[in-house]
């Protein structure tokens, strides 16, 4: 029954959702943040602002501050969460999976989302997407001017 199993993975992905938007990880900031981003999505009302400490080419610590829906404030915790560690290259590449997933490419291996995952269903709702990529695109900003002022 394909039917049956949509609802329930639909019914866990919300969970997790909710569960991220209620206990937010990594949310507040930094004392010394060496990179920030803004964002905000005025479809939504949506803002973001991410804190980086970003040490030895990875983001050692990450904070943020959202506030809008449920999903920009859920997915801005789960890009904290998985970014957390990684190399700016791995953080790329992770932005592009979650990308890829979110604009509907099949070729994506959810598997390395985690979490993340769970942001999926969204796709069916394409004005909420933006909701659900502010977080990440706001970290990109943040990462480009990192970037430039060591160049
Ligand atoms: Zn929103």
């Amino acid at each position: 029954m394909p039917l049956d199993r949509d609802v329930e993975l639909d019914e866990l992905y919300r969970e997790i959702i909710l569960d991220h938007y209620r206990n937010p990880r990594n949310r507040g900031s930094l004392d010394q943040p060496n990179a920030i981003g803004e964002g905000d999505n005025p479809l939504c009302g949506d803002e973001v602002r991410v804190d980086l400490d970003i040490r030895d080419g990875r983001v050692s610590d990450v904070r943020f501050e959202a506030k809008g829906c449920s999903i920009s404030q859920a997915s801005a915790s789960m890009m904290t969460e998985a970014v957390k560690g990684l190399s700016l290259e791995e953080v790329d590449s992770l932005f592009e999976t979650f990308k890829g997933m979110m604009y509907g490419s099949d070729e994506v291996d959810v598997e390395a989302l985690g979490d993340l995952e769970a942001l999926q269903g969204v796709r069916k709702f394409p004005v909420r997407v933006k909701c659900a990529t502010l977080a990440w695109n706001t970290l990109q900003e943040a990462l480009e001017e990192f970037g430039k002022g060591r160049g």
